[in-house]
């Protein structure tokens, strides 16, 4: 496989047809010149490129390479830092805010899909936030209490109704999202892409950004074979930015999770998920999956600061959905894939100017479908003039990320986080078993 190749995915093996767009060679100019051809970078520059903006995109490898082209797929509010917390930090009114930015990130994607003329890219509707422990009977009161602090329109489903669509005994309550919903995120990807060029956008790919430095009242991007001057620059790298901005690169933590694919399972697997949307655990690293093409389970878990494919992937992958749905018995993996997602220290985006004409569009960690919409939309509109929405982002700066050492102590956290989660499990396990008996 050459080094830009889409990685072995089931995405990669249902993807339109895309042709290898070409590297930059040339000196060019551009209004926003773009940096990543994520979702952050694309919508970004679509939304710009429809406000007739003269937008050029560049991305290191292929269109949706990076973690866009390889996730769960869920599209719902919210951020990866909790609302809750949130709230404490910020307020209400803010989170309150900034969640409504969030549900207008949703929104510009459900929009784009019916504009693009693609439903078929939208794959089931509907999302289960599924709780491994009791939640006690204050748990619908309480989300409902958030659900109305926040606008959100989440529900709480009783354990009774969770074990109606889902037929396991790992789980309690759930919070229900009717306005979620889940997606083929490469194809979304390649489609905005194309969209971008429909609307007058340039990509070029396998064209690292490699410098920038100031240039009169704009900017100017080195590449390898040519550059880019920009009034406007947005660095949309994630993890991966490397030295076109070494503050920003250093800020975003790298984080690995894997999904894989079953091969196709048969009525078995209607029979134990009888739910068309998005499911995903509780824990600090839970599981996240979903049915796909009829009777394949996508399923998506576990997190690592190490970068690296475990050898065992796949056995891995087999031994968590096993440990939910034993009842499906042989399950085989069809593909097994690890993404990147981007952390900050503070679990939220970083979105906003840095320096005049200098955006950064990042950080989306675990919750980013709609979330890159959003933080793209603060951007776009703050190019175009209006600050308001991008403003909400300030309180999260972009502070160092702690290189290997910030590493090693999420690692450290993460190990720590999941212990608690399996005694928490477990002491409940113990506690019913003892009032059985
Ligand atoms: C396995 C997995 C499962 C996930 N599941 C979900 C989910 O179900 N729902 C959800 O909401 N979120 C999910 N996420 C998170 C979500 O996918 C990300 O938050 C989101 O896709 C980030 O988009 P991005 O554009 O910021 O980054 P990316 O998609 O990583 O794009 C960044 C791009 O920038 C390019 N780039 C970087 N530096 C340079 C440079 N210097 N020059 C040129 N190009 C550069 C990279 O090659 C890359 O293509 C998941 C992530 C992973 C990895």
């Amino acid at each position: 496989m050459a080094e830009n190749d889409y990685p072995a995915s089931w995405y990669a093996a249902t993807r339109d047809e895309s042709r290898a767009r070409t590297p930059l060679t040339a000196r060019e100019e551009a209004d926003v010149a773009v940096v990543g051809g994520g979702f952050a970078g694309l919508h970004a520059a679509r939304l710009l490129a429809r406000q007739g903006k003269h937008v050029v995109v560049l991305e290191r490898r292929r269109i949706g390479w990076g973690a866009s082209g390889r996730n769960g797929g869920f599209v719902g509010a919210g951020y990866a830092q909790r609302s809750g917390a949130l709230i404490d930090r910020l307020g209400l009114d803010h989170a309150r805010r900034l969640y409504a930015q969030s549900q207008r990130g949703v929104a510009i994607v459900r929009e784009a899909i019916v504009e693009l003329g693609r439903p078929d890219i939208l794959m089931g509707s509907g999302k289960l936030s599924v709780s491994r422990t009791d939640q006690g009977a204050g748990f619908a009161d309480r989300t409902r209490t958030l659900a109305g602090q926040l606008g959100a329109t989440f529900e709480p489903w009783p354990a009774v109704r969770v074990r109606e669509v889902l037929d396991t005994r790992r789980y309690h309550q759930a919070i229900h999202d009717p306005t979620s919903f889940h997606i083929h995120p490469l194809n979304f990807a390649l489609a905005l892409a194309a969209d971008i060029e429909r609307n007058g956008g340039r990509i070029y790919e396998s064209t690292e950004a490699l410098e920038s430095t100031r240039d009169g009242t704009g900017w100017r991007l080195r590449t390898p074979n040519g550059s880019i001057r920009a009034q406007h620059v947005v660095l949309a790298g994630n993890a991966d930015l490397g030295a076109v901005q070494p503050r920003i690169a250093r800020a975003v933590l790298p984080v690995a999770t894997y999904v894989a694919v079953t091969e196709k399972l048969g009525t078995r697997l209607g029979e134990a998920i009888r739910w068309a949307g998005a499911i995903s655990d509780t824990r600090r690293a839970g599981d996240y999956y979903r049915v796909v093409d009829g009777d394949r389970l996508l399923w998506g878990g576990r997190i690592t600061t190490d970068t690296n494919e475990p050898p065992r992937l796949r056995e891995m992958m087999r031994g968590d959905i096993l440990s939910v749905y034993p009842q499906l018995g042989e399950v085989r993996i069809a593909y097994a894939w690890p993404g990147i997602m981007g952390y900050a220290p503070h679990k939220m985006p970083q979105v906003g100017e840095i320096e005049p004409g200098l955006w950064v569009c990042s950080a989306f960690g675990g919750h980013g479908l709609a979330q890159t919409a959003a933080g793209a939309d603060a951007v776009a509109s703050g190019i175009l003039g209006d600050p308001a929405r991008w403003q909400l982002f300030v309180p999260f700066g972009t502070g160092w990320a702690g290189g290997p050492a910030g590493r090693a102590a999420t690692q450290l956290a993460y190990w720590g986080l999941q212990v608690r989660d399996w005694w928490d499990e477990k002491r409940q396990a113990q506690n019913a078993e003892t009032l059985r008996t």
